[in-house]
């Protein structure tokens, strides 16, 4: 097996605000994995909070090497192997690399054995839900803009709250839609108090879910809101990889797993089992990234009550064609083996 790459910074078409951050490029890193001429493709997308860069998923990538695996389908050994490439080094970050090859092989796997993955794993594709698409933090004039613009295409709105004027913002969307609203703060709210206020507000406006309402390690807090909130608390940022999913318990009724954070669909699957096991919901997101890595993250579709799939939406230079598609707001799985990608130009 050979594996090349190239970074791929990816534009973005509006700048984006959330609480904390504004920005209107993502650093991104295209790979490729080929065997016996097949080729999967994955993707390192590094939003500058989760310390990966560019240089770092490239210097990962420079050390892994896997010319000494012939079957691509022993995907338990190999991923094995790239997990534990840097445990030398005890402060590393390389989720988005390690999810890039994990992505890369589950898409040389599928085609391989002809099958999409979703269909490796078992999953009924009948049973993906609405995907949100998120708004950014920005003028009423421009929110209601944006609103208008996607009103139709999607079912439900993601809305980035956390910040002063909240309510203005959710009242201007009110003003031209009145789908169904999930917000996330950002642990943008201070206190569980102000968080719970806010929260027994945003249920008279038709929001069915808050994500990440508290800074990420105040579990105290979150475990008092997450005894008296009237709607669902997932979180995003205090939830990495699948040893979270056991110590957030109690502190959530459910958890966002993103291929970025955790490394990919092998540790995504173990913490959609870990969530079941412990009675929590299951939201699936993603961050701005291409066709590649958002297909591969709705592999696992089937399994989530909240999808969250739209960062390929928001980029203006997405390198892939085919993949999922998003159908009368629902997410809807490709049927081609591995993800279905089709490059639109020579990629690597
Ligand atoms: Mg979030």
């Amino acid at each position: 097996m050979q594996l090349s790459f190239r970074p791929y910074p990816l534009q973005l078409q509006h700048t984006f605000t959330v609480s904390g951050c504004s920005r209107s490029q993502t650093p991104d890193v295209i790979i490729a994995i080929t065997h016996q001429g097949v080729t999967g493709y994955g993707e390192a997308s590094m939003p500058p909070y989760l310390g990966e860069s560019i240089q770092s998923v490239c210097a990962f990538l420079e050390r892994v090497d896997l010319s000494s695996f012939n079957d691509p389908l022993r995907t338990d050994d190999i991923l094995t192997y790239v997990m534990h490439l840097d445990d030398d080094e005890p402060a590393a970050h390389n989720f988005a690399a390690k999810a890039a090859i994990d992505i890369a092989l589950h898409d040389l796997v599928g085609q391989i054995l002809g099958q999409p993955i979703w269909r490796l794993f078992g999953l009924t594709p009948e049973r993906c839900t609405y995907t949100t698409y998120t708004i950014g933090i920005d003028t009423p004039e421009v929110v209601k803009q944006k609103v208008r613009e996607v009103e139709g295409r999607f079912g439900r709105l993601k809305v980035k709250v956390g910040v002063e004027g909240d309510r203005e913002l959710i009242k201007s969307i009110r003003e031209v839609s009145d789908l169904p609203l999930t917000v996330d703060a950002n642990q943008g709210w201070t206190s569980a108090e102000e968080a719970l206020r806010q929260i027994e507000w945003l249920q008279t406006q038709g929001v069915i879910m808050v994500e990440q309402p508290l800074p990420k390690h105040n579990l105290e807090g979150l475990r008092w809101l997450t005894e008296r909130s009237p709607l669902p608390i997932i979180l995003d940022e205090s939830v990495q990889g699948p040893e979270d999913v056991v110590r957030l318990k109690g502190c959530c009724h459910g958890i966002n797993i993103k291929l970025m954070k955790c490394g990919g669909l092998a540790p995504a699957r173990l913490m959609v089992q870990l969530a079941r096991l412990q009675g929590m919901q299951v939201m699936l997101g993603c961050m701005t990234e291409t066709t590649c890595a958002v297909t591969a993250a709705a592999q696992l579709a089937p399994c989530a009550d909240y999808l969250d799939l739209d960062g390929n939406l928001l980029i203006s230079n997405d390198p892939f064609r085919g993949g999922i598609q998003v159908i009368d707001g629902r997410v809807t799985l490709q049927t081609e083996p591995g993800l279905g990608l089709i490059p639109e130009f020579r990629v690597l």
